[in-house]
């Protein structure tokens, strides 16, 4: 018995590790990669890894410019931190999604702690400052186990992408990620974004270009007129999860007398 040990464990670390990525990754089971592009002349632009003080509020006089409302998935532990920059971020119309209390990978979490101590207490946060409960989650590095895909979607709506900026490391300048996201946008797109260069393998000073390149990107698609939304508009799915109904009634009327 002892000698099939390491091939049990082999399978169930592949089963708890490979399957979950490629199920959702590769075939979008479990979680939200894009809009219905037919109907939609709708792109929701998303930031992950904030809030930061020193990109996020540049971001968001950007994104007042050019009419976008955008979706943040944020840190809880930097939510604590800068309370304001969420508060901000709510108060000019955008989403708050949930990305873990720090930014750890998935893949080395129990599927029970992931939910108490990181988006549970990450909620908390969230609603602690704006009163609102987020009902979207994205992991960090996209990357969910096997246990994740079967707790969360009862609470939270999983947010993946469509396009990748690869917008964490610096580049000699912007062009590369103007033309990625210039060729690769479409109807009922999720662009993935980073607000923040201080997770580990990112550059601190990204988000610089970042934001260089999304203000040229943002100038060079209006003739295409898109709305930018956020992802529970873009997915119509406005509706919290996991909310008792009356709750929910509540929740969407608020949503709806603030939205523009
Ligand atoms: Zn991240």
């Amino acid at each position: 018995m002892n000698q099939w040990l390491p091939v049990l464990f082999l399978i169930g670390s592949f089963v708890y590790m490979m399957i979950p990525v490629i199920m959702s990754r590769v075939f979008g089971l479990g979680v939200y990669k894009r809009g219905r592009q037919a109907q939609q002349a709708e792109v929701a632009f998303t930031f992950d890894d904030g809030p930061d003080p020193r990109y996020t509020p540049e971001l968001l006089d950007l994104l007042k410019q050019y009419d976008v409302l955008a979706t943040f998935f944020v840190l809880g532990s930097k939510a604590e931190q800068y309370p304001h920059l969420i508060r901000r971020i709510h108060d000019e119309g955008h989403q708050i999604g949930i990305h873990n209390y720090i930014h750890k990978c998935n893949l080395i979490i129990f599927p029970w702690k992931i939910k108490r101590q990181h988006i549970n207490r990450t909620a908390d946060i969230i609603e602690g400052i704006i009163g609102e409960r987020p009902s979207s989650y994205r992991p960090p590095w996209g990357v969910l186990n096997l246990g994740d895909l079967f707790l969360l979607r009862k609470s939270y709506y999983i947010v993946l992408w469509s396009v990748m900026g690869w917008d964490w490391k610096r580049q000699e300048n912007s062009q590369k990620l103007i033309d990625r996201l210039l060729r690769k946008i479409k109807p009922g797109s999720i662009v993935l974004l980073h607000d923040s260069g201080d997770t580990t393998g990112a550059d601190e000073d990204a988000p610089r270009q970042m934001l260089e390149g999304l203000r040229i990107v943002l100038q060079e698609l209006k003739p295409k007129q898109y709305s930018y939304v956020r992802t529970d508009t873009l997915l119509k799915k406005r509706v919290a999860k996991g909310y008792p109904i009356d709750q929910n009634i509540h929740a969407t009327q608020h949503i709806k007398s603030r939205v523009i």
